[in-house]
């Protein structure tokens, strides 16, 4: 018996306002147990991955082995040094950057893949910047045990959320994250089995084939819209802040100079989401209101706009439960 997360009919031109009364993703039911060809599990593929496309998830076609089906135009290019093209020269087979919410585009990136059978989702992607979390059941470890573990001592509940079971009896939750923070891929880091997939990694969409199975929403689960990720969790899953020539997280009494100096010590490309680590700790030391301004000033010479500045702390209030 295989298990298939349904796809609703096309809610075309019913309107935004009813968006909401969709299931996110439909429950699952039972199939008959027909071996499905090749092409019937590309057809399911597209099906699925449009749906979901039609949640506002960007998706790419998968092979079996659940790599991108399209290889890289650019594997016989004689410089392999040259800087990574991320889908400039205008050709398919960029991995996750040739994600999409088009449905013409996907439809387009599945006929250039007819061998597909299922599809990935894109983290770390607007509207949802999904973060996948990744329990695996191999290596003989019990990674559902190490993230209840991990809640307890770090204060945090997990969510109600939707959960993606596997193949091989893992569960993926899927997790939102706030738009202007980086959520990086790692593989153990948080605890052995429990991998991230964040920005410029892909989730396998429920109602994928692989070798191994199909994947399909846990029961129950295929109804909710992603949940937000606790802050406590998100601390862990950001990069810990770079040995040497930091300072130490703030002690009570400095008045959140540490804080300003970290954001200051920012380079590029982490300064949005050191902005976002330190606000978060502003606020629950009660120096959020006392550091916005400081705080906004910091990133500033940093090279952020004072909008990108303000727009970080308001989401770094929002997530630990303060008013900007
Ligand atoms: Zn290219």
């Amino acid at each position: 018996m295989n298990r298939y997360a349904t796809f609703p009919a096309n809610p075309a031109g019913t309107g935004a306002s009813l968006r909401p009364t969709l299931p996110f993703f439909e429950r699952t039911y039972e199939h008959g147990g027909m071996a499905t060809t090749d092409r019937q599990a590309t057809t399911l593929a597209l099906a699925h991955a449009l749906s979901a496309a039609e949640r506002g998830l960007a998706v790419i076609p998968l092979s079996r082995t659940k790599l991108p089906a399209l290889r890289s135009p650019h594997r016989d290019d004689p410089d392999p040094a040259a800087p990574p093209c991320h889908g400039a020269c205008g050709r398919f087979g960029h991995g996750v950057y040739d994600a999409s919410t088009d449905p013409v585009r996907i439809r387009e990136l599945f006929a250039a893949a007819p061998w597909a059978t299922g599809y990935g989702i894109a983290c770390g992607l607007p509207p949802y910047h999904l973060i996948g979390v990744d329990l695996d059941t191999k290596s003989g470890t019990d990674s559902s045990a190490a993230l209840r573990e991990l809640a307890l001592r770090h204060l945090f509940t997990i969510p109600e959320t939707v959960v993606v079971l596997t193949p091989s009896g893992g569960r993926h939750l899927w997790l939102t994250g706030p738009p202007d923070v980086v959520v990086p891929n790692s593989a153990g880091r948080l605890a052995p089995g429990i991998d991230i997939r964040g920005a410029g990694g892909y989730l396998v969409g429920p109602g994928s084939r692989t070798d191994h199975g199909v994947y399909a929403t846990a029961p129950g689960t295929g109804d909710l819209a992603p949940a937000p990720c606790p802050v406590s969790l998100l601390r862990l899953l950001l990069p810990p802040p770079r040995p040497g020539g930091l300072p130490a997280p703030p002690a009570p009494g400095d008045h959140g100079r540490g804080l300003v100096q970290f954001v200051l010590a920012a380079h590029e490309g982490q300064r949005n989401t050191r902005l976002f680590w330190a606000a978060c700790r502003a606020y629950e030391n009660g120096l959020g209101p006392t550091l916005a301004d400081p705080l906004t000033e910091a990133a500033r010479h940093t090279g952020l706009t004072e909008r990108e500045a303000r727009a970080t702390i308001a989401s770094a209030a929002r997530m630990t439960g303060h008013h900007p």
